[in-house]
């Protein structure tokens, strides 16, 4: 085992409650050294039909007993919590974060057991009268496979999980192979909560994300990542007529009036944009200032961004990380190289940091506009390009011209201004004067257009792990209780 390993002598796949033994291992990458500090387990595709069938085993039991269900749940949530500090510097080891918010990861994983623990489940009685009786069931749909990404590697994996645990399903989970890490522990810390089979994590790379979504057990797929692998996640999936749920790339616009107060609002404004380090996927990405505040919104964000301490997130006080992956890295430095090239001044950063590990300036790009591939793609970086608009309607306009629609916001203190802009947006939320507002348990998250197919959280999210059926009868039923 190499050095520096902060978890267990070697990380295990839990498979039924057990070790599941594999033959290979592949190398992780603390993203603040660039050096590999653990090795995780490689399942390969070959292995899947053993793990697959029991989770397909398992569902039958499971989807039984609600009660259970929520009471097994529940134990889950509190043995997370009680791991947090043992499972955050994990997370900050394989994913970059700083320990405040690897913390914080975790403790949204609790939230969403909690929240879907405690979840009400409207009964839908359409009718039971003396023309006949017709209710609508929410069935689970067997096993789900949920795929997500590096950039929140626990909360986006919670986000399906504990919906999709409490509607009746089984899980398993294939995170990305950057960060395998936390997850799986999660997995065997939880071996004798949740009984066996009921949630999954298998770690590798290459061809075992797709060989999960075409398995012949997979009765329903939760994807989260790029636009561009969701659409081969769709295709794939269509192959069975499996049902997915596609959390797919945004770049979303704020739209900032020049009625603000550039002071108030500029600490919040930085932190749309560099929250996780840019990699968020509802992240501001595209910033539209009105003229008349321009050159004030461009200096008071820069000056945020010269201000905040970056480094490994191990050491206390560092507000960023560092990007999570080379290829990320050397993409967000090809976007900032690009827009320089293209005539963007470099209000703050705009290189990367000297010393081992991804590091990468806060990144302040002004004088810029549509048309440069830091304003027009998702860079996934700390980087904000911010453009000029004029009036609302060439801020809505521009906004909209993007084939993402997944977060926006609109920045003013008139509230009715606000709304009608938001109105106009073409999103899956929309905030008023802060951006991500509204990724709340209880508030449905999904995009819009190239940003996804279905949503997540709240009722909405529970109903995506559910099929319906229709039950009728032509008399009213005289217990109607289930
Ligand atoms: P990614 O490259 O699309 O990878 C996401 C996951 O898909 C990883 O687990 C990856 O595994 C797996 N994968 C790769 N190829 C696959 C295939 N052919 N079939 C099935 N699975 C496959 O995304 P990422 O770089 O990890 O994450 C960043 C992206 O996620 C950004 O675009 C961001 O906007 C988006 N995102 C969206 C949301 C949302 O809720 N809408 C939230 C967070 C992030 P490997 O690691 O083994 O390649």
């Amino acid at each position: 085992m190499t050095t520096g390993q902060i978890g267990p002598d070697a990380y295990r796949i839990t498979v039924a409650g057990a070790d599941f033994d594999v033959a290979g291992t592949f190398g992780v990458i603390n993203p603040a050294t660039g050096r590999v500090f653990a090795q995780a387990p490689e399942v390969t595709p070959d292995r899947l039909d053993e793990i697959m069938a029991t989770a397909a085993a398992a569902f039958r039991g499971w989807r039984r007993d609600e009660a259970a269900r929520i009471a097994a749940m529940r134990a889950a949530a509190d043995v997370i919590e009680a791991n947090a500090d043992y499972l955050a510097p994990i997370l900050t080891s394989e994913q970059g974060m700083p320990l405040r918010e690897a913390k914080a990861d975790v403790g949204r994983a609790v939230e969403w057991m909690r929240y879907y623990v405690d979840l009400e489940i409207p009964r839908e009685l359409v009718r039971n009268d003396m023309h006949g009786y017709a209710e609508v069931f929410r069935r689970p749909l067997g096993v789900v496979s949920a795929i997500t990404p590096w950039n929140f590697p626990l909360a986006l994996a919670f986000w399906k999980i504990a919906p999709a645990l409490r509607a009746g399903n089984t899980i398993v989970v294939k995170p990305s192979a950057f960060t395998p890490l936390s997850i799986l522990e999660i997995s065997r810390l939880l071996r004798d909560v949740l009984p066996d089979g009921v949630f999954t994590v298998v770690t590798g790379g290459g061809k075992l994300g797709a060989a999960l979504v075409a398995h012949p057990h997979t009765n329903k797929v939760s994807f989260t990542g790029s636009t561009e692998v969701g659409r081969l996640v769709g295709v794939a999936a269509a192959q069975n007529i499996t049902p997915a749920t596609l959390e797919l790339g945004g770049n979303d616009a704020a739209i900032v009036f020049d009625d603000v107060d550039v002071q108030e609002i500029a600490q919040r404004l930085f932190w749309a944009s560099f929250l996780n380090n840019g990699q968020a996927c509802l992240a501001a990405k595209r910033i539209y200032v009105q003229d008349r505040i321009y050159d004030d919104v461009v200096e008071a964000v820069a000056a945020v961004a010269r201000s905040v301490p970056v480094g490994d997130g191990k050491v206390p006080n560092n507000l960023l990380g560092p990007v999570n992956n080379k290829p990320q890295f050397d993409r967000v430095a090809e976007l900032v190289n690009d827009a320089i090239a293209s005539g963007a001044k470099v209000a703050a950063g705009g290189a990367p940091i000297k010393g081992e590990g991804y590091f990468y300036a806060p990144t302040v790009l002004a004088d810029l506009t549509d048309g440069v591939r830091v304003v027009d793609e998702e860079q996934f970086g700390p980087v904000m390009p911010i453009v000029r608009f004029s009036d609302a309607d060439d801020a809505v306009r521009r906004a909209n011209a993007s084939p993402y629609g997944l977060t926006a916001s609109v920045w003013t203190p008139q509230y009715e201004r606000a709304l009608r802009v938001a109105a106009e947006l073409d999103a899956g939320q929309v905030s008023i004067n802060v951006h991500g507002l509204g990724v709340q348990t209880g508030l449905p998250f999904g995009g819009h257009k190239q940003s996804g197919i279905g949503v997540e959280n709240g009722i909405w999210g529970y109903y995506g792990f559910t099929e319906t059926t229709a039950v009728t009868g032509f008399q009213a039923v005289p217990d109607v209780s289930r």
